[in-house]
């Protein structure tokens, strides 16, 4: 499991861990700027460890021209939050 925390991708998706094991992940996929997501994609809803420390949010899609795809997660500090 995910360390608690936030994590974004670099396009800007977010993803929130919590939970007292870190099993609870609040997925906020960015359709539009992901840029190898097209609308259909479905976003998984717990980021997947990729080997090492590295984890990645990953998406599917039924669409044949896209098939889906992955961005690494990155730990966003309280001051890169963007506030609402
Ligand atoms: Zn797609």
């Amino acid at each position: 499991m995910m360390a608690n925390g936030m994590y974004r991708t670099a396009a800007g998706s977010t993803v929130e861990i919590s939970g007292e094991h870190g099993g609870i992940a609040t997925v906020d996929f960015d359709w539009f700027e992901e840029p190898e997501a097209c609308y259909d994609c479905v976003v998984e809803a717990y980021p997947q460890e990729w080997g090492g420390e590295e984890w990645r949010l990953v998406w599917h899609c039924e669409n044949e021209c896209c098939g889906g795809g992955s961005a690494a997660l990155f730990p966003v500090t309280a001051k890169e939050m963007i506030l609402p």
